[in-house]
């Protein structure tokens, strides 16, 4: 069976939705009402994260293998380098190959909470370059994909060495890019004619977040240093509390179209363990659920 890598180059657009462990039986409701609404709409891939958030080794696991042998969904771990030797790191892929998953998505990970500055641990990796050589070359046959920052990751000191950064991690042996999220198309252009100038010719599958409201859109934006372009903005603040979803769906939508019309592979929806806008921006978009 084909790996993402394959379907980003063979179908487009490939659609994919992010998950995130849960941490009680209440957010495990959650992740499992949320994948059995999106199972009809058959996601080329689902992923899950690993570590974000306080989720643990354990339940990223759990839950990616109740997508996959449960939902059928073709499922992508996320794979950190935060905590691990590279003894528990290959310990963490040969589970993850023995479960049957075929795609990482392989990343340095951010500092733990209260601490600002990335540590490696002792006998670890520093980088996600590091985990993509260490991938390649134990477990040549996963699809690996990783982080990419259209608006520069926040510790990196320009764009230039970013993306410098960037081509390492594909010369490592990535196949595809995720983005981190964004608002501004102009900023996805722009960061994909900077990868090919620098030679990263592979996928780099655009990664959008459904806005829930104006205080949550602030905070992420902050966090991840992504623009909140003005009109985005005005709209959340014109809108009642309840309609701020759907103002964050349709602006997800619009996105979208606006991406595939310019060539982008697929979309990838950070739905946060929430059907509901995931649901109406595939209506927005008029994909229907699958006869099958
Ligand atoms: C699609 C996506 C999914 C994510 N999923 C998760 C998740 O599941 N769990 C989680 O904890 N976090 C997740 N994150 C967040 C991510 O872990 C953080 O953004 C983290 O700070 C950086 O991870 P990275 O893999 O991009 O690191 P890297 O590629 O290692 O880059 C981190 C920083 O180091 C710099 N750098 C890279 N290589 C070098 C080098 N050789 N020398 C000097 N500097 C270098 C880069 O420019 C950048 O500033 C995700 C991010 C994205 C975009």
């Amino acid at each position: 069976m084909s790996t993402i890598p394959t379907a980003l180059h063979r179908k487009r657009p490939v659609f994919s939705v992010e998950f995130f462990p849960p941490k009680d039986d209440a957010g495990g409701q959650r992740i499992l009402e949320t994948a059995k609404a999106i199972l009809p709409y058959q996601p080329d891939f689902v992923s899950i994260t690993y570590g974000a958030g306080g989720g643990t080794r354990e339940t990223t696991m759990r839950y990616a293998r109740l997508l996959q042998d449960d939902y059928n969904f073709e499922v992508m771990p996320h794979l950190t380098c935060v905590g691990h030797t590279v003894d528990e790191l290959l310990e963490i892929l040969k589970d993850f190959d023995r479960a049957g998953f075929r795609n990482i998505m392989a990343l340095r990970g951010d500092p733990p909470k209260g601490e600002k500055v990335f540590k490696p641990t002792e006998g670890g990796l520093s980088h996600a370059s590091d985990l993509v050589e260490l991938i390649r070359q134990n477990f040549p046959a996963f699809g690996i994909g990783v982080g990419g920052y259209p608006e520069k990751h926040p510790e990196a000191v320009n764009e230039s060495t970013d993306l410098a950064h960037l081509k390492t991690k594909m010369d490592a042996g990535a196949d595809f890019i995720t983005t981190q999220l964004f608002f501004d198309n102009q900023a996805y252009f722009d960061f994909v004619q900077s990868c090919r100038s620098v030679g990263i010719n592979k996928p780099v599958l655009p990664g959008l977040l459904p806005v829930l409201s104006l205080g949550q859109v602030q905070r992420f934006c902050k966090m991840c240093e992504a623009t909140l372009p003005s009109s985005l903005e005005r709209r959340l603040t014109e809108a009642e509390d309840e309609n701020q979803p759907l103002v964050g769906s349709e602006w997800a939508a619009m996105q979208i179209r606006q991406l595939l019309e310019e060539g982008a592979p697929g979309y990838h929806i950070y739905a946060l363990n929430k059907p509901q806008s995931t649901l109406q921006i595939l209506d927005y978009l008029g994909i229907e659920k699958s006869a099958a």
